[in-house]
């Protein structure tokens, strides 16, 4: 598999704070990969930098061989690079498929109309809203107003998806259907970089995680093995 993100020596200052010192990894295409790490340990910053919401201090970030350091966030986005935040960013007073139809305009060859209708329907079936395009997001349960969300990510085509704790705050239940739409995303061949901290999600739906601690990588592995390993084992117990 080649890589699809390339991060190669990416620093992070917050003045006197290194949050993200010297890191290094891949994202092969079509992988789900985890950013993994106790909390402060960079992960966020990382995201963020992918994205183009912070810049990095020094290092280098490629798309598919592309130099993507430093670009605004749009810009990143425009070359394939989708996000969902740990809020759910949904317009509440939209109803579901005008959402994604408001998502679908800003795409590249900005979809319109009865196109951009028909568009909205196929993605909402495929995060599990079939024929739901007329309730009013607002009254959707948590897991559903996150299909919305995943919809609307999804309605960019984006090359590399980026979850950041996507998982989170959901009950036991939603978590299986959140593991499950994940793992559908995969199974289409999507690339993907989550954030996320409900080990049973990594475990089902990561064959490779990165480990930060304190700004730097201690892991870079195969899941099984990077979990097991007692330099990660102490970083998330804090000793
Ligand atoms: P994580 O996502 O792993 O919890 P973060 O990337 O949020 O970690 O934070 C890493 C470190 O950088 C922390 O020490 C945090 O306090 C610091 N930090 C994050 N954002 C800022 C900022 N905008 N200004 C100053 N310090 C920041």
């Amino acid at each position: 598999m080649s890589a699809l993100l390339e991060v190669r020596n990416v620093t992070k200052r917050f003045g006197g704070l290194t949050a993200v010192n010297d890191l290094s990894f891949d994202v092969s295409e079509g992988e789900v990969l985890a950013l993994l790490g106790p909390n402060g340990s960079g992960k966020t910053t990382m995201m963020n930098m992918i994205s183009g919401a912070l810049k990095s201090s020094s290092g280098d970030i490629n798309l598919a061989g592309a130099p993507i350091t430093g670009l605004p966030p749009h810009r990143i986005a425009a070359k394939g690079v989708a996000r969902t935040f740990q809020l759910v960013k949904i317009l509440p007073s939209l109803d579901v498929r005008e959402n994604v139809v408001a998502a679908l305009a800003f795409r590249h060859d900005a979809l319109w109309g009865k196109t951009a209708q028909d568009e909205a329907d196929r993605l909402l079936a495929h995060a599990g809203l079939e024929s739901r395009g007329s309730e009013m997001v607002e009254n959707l349960t948590y897991i559903d107003q996150k299909r919305v969300e995943l919809a609307r990510a999804l309605a960019a085509q984006p090359r590399l998806l980026l979850l950041d704790e996507w998982l989170a705050g959901l009950n036991p239940t939603e978590l299986h259907i959140g593991i499950e739409l994940i793992a559908m995303l995969r199974k289409s061949g999507m690339t993907i970089l989550l954030v996320e901290h409900v080990m049973e999600a990594v475990r089902a739906l990561c064959s490779r995680c990165v480990v930060m601690n304190a700004g730097s990588k201690i892991a870079d592995g195969e899941t099984h093995a990077v979990l097991a390993d007692p330099e990660v084992i102490r970083a998330y117990l804090g000793e």
